[in-house]
């Protein structure tokens, strides 16, 4: 089962993504984890890659492309995984499909999380992120048990870079410009479910649990 997390940056993809794939079992792929990684790093990728994701603005297409094609390359995708992040893009959109059909692959379905502007802006103010396992937090609405240190590995919490209300304006607005291409994208072709996502964390989680055992019968989520 290949299933695509689209929605406004704040919406929960990332924290859905990485929950949904423990419960469902398959990998969990996030472009801007992987980009993240790769400018802590110092990659080539990574020093190509910083200023565009320091701005708000999408890394171009190819580097990004390239990048998710070697990750799909992976044999632990075969089964099916979860994709955060990607496509942002018509372009990226056709691309995936273009790296899947060599494999025998399709997307099943593209889960559309709609959250509200000031939700979005409050989840991003306050995200916090494990610099070693890459779970996320938030000041308010999901706080560590102690200051600045991750529940699962124990290793230092940060804030992102691009999380600041500068940026986050220049990434809803890029958000914006692209999204309504992609839903239409997917609608046509059947595999757009909507899941409202203003609410906490785990109720989204059950309400898309639902869904996708609701569209897939024979799917079992554990
Ligand atoms: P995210 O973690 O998905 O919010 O992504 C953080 C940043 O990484 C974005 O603002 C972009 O600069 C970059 N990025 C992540 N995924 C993509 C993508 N599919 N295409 C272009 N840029 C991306």
């Amino acid at each position: 089962m290949i299933i695509i997390l689209l929605g406004p940056p704040g919406a929960g993809k990332g924290t859905q993504a990485k929950e949904l794939a423990v419960k469902i079992g398959l990998p969990h792929i996030s472009t801007g984890d992987i980009l993240r990684r790769n400018v802590s790093g110092s990659t080539e990728l990574g020093r190509k890659a910083k200023d565009f994701m320091n701005k708000g603005v999408l890394v171009p297409d190819e580097l990004v492309t390239q990048m998710l094609a070697e990750r799909l390359g992976e044999s632990d995708i075969k089964k099916g995984f979860i994709l955060d992040g990607y496509p942002r893009t018509i372009t990226q959109a056709k691309a995936l499909e273009e790296i899947l059909r060599k494999q025998g692959l399709n997307v099943d379905k593209v889960i559309y999380l709609d959250a509200s502007e000031p939700v979005i802006v409050q989840r991003i103010i306050g995200r916090l992120v494990c610099k070693k396992c890459g779970a996320n937090f938030h000041l308010k609405n999901m706080p560590p048990k102690r200051d600045m240190i991750c529940d699962i590995c124990g290793s230092d919490l940060y804030r992102r870079a691009d999380d600041n209300e500068e940026t986050i304006k220049n990434r809803l607005a890029v958000y914006e410009k692209e999204v309504s291409s992609l839903v239409l994208y997917y609608e046509k072709q059947k595999k757009l479910y909507r899941l409202l996502a203003d609410g906490q964390a785990k109720s989204v989680l059950e309400d898309m649990i639902e869904l996708i055992e609701a569209c897939n019968d024979s799917h079992k989520v554990r």
